[in-house]
């Protein structure tokens, strides 16, 4: 409360490992900022709470080839997926796949006001957690193409395949608006 996340996060991070090398970035995500920031970057794992930002680092992550795990949670319930539509383009999805369009600003589901357990984004975060380590390591089945439900209050886990979309504003193989080039 009354302090900015990156400076909470990067002072938890500390008090948990203090070996771990923190560079902060304080600012808005934004498509103008984001490449110059993961370009350097062998992965982005995100958990933010707004689509504009969501979108911005899903373009950034499709053009520059960067893995985008992304984690989300609301109220009970938590969902998670590994995004890498370079490695085949027209079959692995990327985030914009998954949703295509914001939905209205009024629709938009907000933690502040619905409330969420802790421990449904300790559940979320962790499984995020593995998926960096395996792709990190190249170790097992990536969760690219697949989508990871949790159900907290039916103790229940489902992961579903996720196709790409030909008309993906971001990805899209039929999309005059396609970032990949080429
Ligand atoms: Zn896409």
């Amino acid at each position: 409360m009354g302090r900015a996340k990156v400076d909470a996060a990067k002072d938890f991070v500390s008090a948990l490992n203090p070996d771990i090398q923190i560079i902060d970035h304080h600012l808005r995500i934004t498509d103008e900022n984001t490449p110059a920031i993961i370009k350097d970057y062998d992965l982005v794992v995100e958990g933010v709470d707004n689509f504009e930002t969501r979108y911005a680092l899903n373009r950034a992550c499709s053009a520059l080839k960067k893995p985008l795990i992304s984690a989300a949670v609301g109220r009970f319930e938590g969902q998670l997926s590994t995004f890498k539509p370079y490695e085949n383009p027209g079959v692995l999805p990327c985030y914009r796949c998954l949703v295509p369009m914001a939905p209205p600003r009024d629709e938009q589901v907000n933690c502040a006001e619905e409330g969420i357990l802790g421990a449904v984004t300790g559940v979320i975060g962790t499984l995020a957690a593995m998926e960096v380590i395996k792709e990190l390591l190249e170790i097992g089945t990536s969760l690219a193409g697949r989508l990871m439900l949790y159900d907290g209050l039916g103790a229940t886990f489902r992961t579903v395949s996720l196709p790409a979309d030909p008309q993906c504003e971001t990805c899209g193989t039929r999309s005059r608006t396609s970032l990949k080039g080429g």
